[in-house]
């Protein structure tokens, strides 16, 4: 069995939910798993109608959610028969008006998180209905029967396992099952989430939780890129990475917008391979992410901007023990997280993507050793098989960047990352010079 997840582009119209239908319905019939997330914009619409209601502005909510009810009416005029769409009208009437409902009390979170999961209730309902048109048996298992977070916001997997056969079990066969990615319950029972984009995170659980052959994530893109596309215009889709090649890539943003990077460690624990599909090209084979990778090969490069630079030095850390740790509590007590970090005998440089307690950082750092900051820096990331015996690819690489002023490089933090602090005005020469000596 396979799970398959669609969602935002690939349902924006009408147009395109028949498109997304046409192709679920070819699928053997034999109990896939379909996870939806919403329809595009729709989560953001119902994010900006959340927010109106926090600040005291129910007429704000009242427009916005007018004019998001007229888009799904005349979504599913244009999409079903006409007796259909009658009924369908009365469904979505009725769920706008309990997002309304919503607005007349004091807004909370809890109020928020109703407000949000309707996104993708919504979409459920339309999909598994026009399936249904289609003479295709598809019936939906409720995600908040059996999708649950724990205490400490975890995912519940053992819940999530039994629940879901208990679930699928209960609505007895069918061609295809249909259920809704990003939500959840949480430890008190109350409609939760697993923040936005998270439908991929759903569906690497369900994955998991089925033990299923494969995890799909549909867009409209062509997978994972092998560099950044606006720059460099010889960039190409990977056609396999492994899990932790592709979480090394999660945080630069490489598949940013296909695969949120919260679905790669559900999907490698259990060893179900991901595979990112392009839906204008259902016969491509897309970008598959599995524990294999390609031996000797360097797969993507890739660049995050918005970097500072700490660098913390200090005669005194000369022989001494626990610097190290001192300095990092520092960065934990502003929860600010370190990305990448380099050390000497007498000092120690780090980056942060957070400015928001910078200053308070580096007046308690001062403590320790002279401090300086440099704003404005790029890491760019070579990932691939990049074990200590496939020699030759750091001169490589090195030698790509030899024009360009490097601040720091970091490298044997994993088998398949080697990292490189630059200014973030170099940043499009680095990518170009690296794509032309690697690719
Ligand atoms: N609909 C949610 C969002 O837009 C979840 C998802 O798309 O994965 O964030
Ligand atoms: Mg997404």
């Amino acid at each position: 069995m396979k799970v398959l997840k669609f969602g935002s582009s690939t349902v924006a119209s009408a147009k395109r939910i028949k498109e997304t239908a046409e192709l679920v319905a070819k699928l053997p019939k034999e109990g896939n798993i379909i996870v939806l997330s919403a329809i595009k914009e729709t989560s953001d619409c119902l994010d900006e109608i959340a927010d109106y209601l926090y600040k005291k502005n129910p007429d704000g909510a009242k427009e916005l959610t007018n004019t998001l009810e007229h888009k799904y009416l005349s979504l599913v005029r244009e999409l079903y028969s006409e007796k259909k769409a009658a009924e369908a009208t009365t469904e979505i009437k009725k769920r706008f008006d309990e997002i309304r409902a919503l607005s007349k009390d004091i807004f909370t979170l809890f109020e928020e998180k109703k407000i949000i999961a309707q996104g993708e209730l919504l979409l459920s309902y339309i999909f598994s209905e026009y399936l249904t048109e289609m003479g295709i048996k598809a019936k939906v298992v409720p995600a908040l029967e059996f999708m649950k977070i724990d205490k400490n916001e975890e995912a519940d997997t053992t819940f999530i396992k039994s629940e879901l056969a208990k679930q699928i079990e209960k609505i007895g066969k069918a061609d295809l099952y249909i259920t809704q990615g990003f939500i959840c319950r949480n430890a008190y029972n109350e409609i939760d989430n697993f923040g936005r984009g998270g439908s991929d995170y759903s569906s690497a659980l369900i994955g998991a939780a089925i033990e299923a052959d494969e995890i799909q994530i549909w867009s409209d893109m062509d997978g994972i890129y092998n560099n950044d596309c606006a720059i460099v215009k010889e960039a190409k889709p990977v056609a396999k990475l492994s899990f932790d090649e592709a979480a090394e890539l999660s945080y630069f943003g490489n598949g940013d917008k296909i695969l949120h990077p919260t679905c790669i460690l559900p999907a490698k624990l259990a060893n179900i391979p991901v595979r990112l599909m392009n839906i204008h090209q259902p016969q491509s084979e897309g970008t598959l992410i599995s524990t294999d990778y390609t031996p000797n090969k360097i797969e993507a490069i890739a660049a995050k901007d918005g970097i500072t630079a700490i660098k913390i030095k200090s005669g005194k850390m000369l022989l001494a023990h626990g610097f190290l740790r001192r300095v990092s509590e520092i960065f934990e007590s502003y929860k600010t997280s370190v990305d990448m970090i380099t050390t000497s005998e007498v000092g120690i440089s780090v980056t942060i993507d957070n400015n928001k307690h910078l200053d308070e950082i580096v007046n308690d750092l001062k403590m320790f050793g002279t401090v300086t900051v440099h704003k404005e820096m790029t890491i760019v990331c070579v990932v691939g098989d990049l074990h200590d015996d496939n020699i030759g690819f750091q001169a490589k690489v090195v030698n790509a960047l030899k024009e360009i002023p490097v601040s720091m490089i970091s490298y044997g933090g994993s088998f398949h990352n080697i990292s490189f602090l630059i200014h973030s005005k170099d940043k499009e020469a680095a990518l170009k010079v690296l794509n032309e000596s690697l690719f």
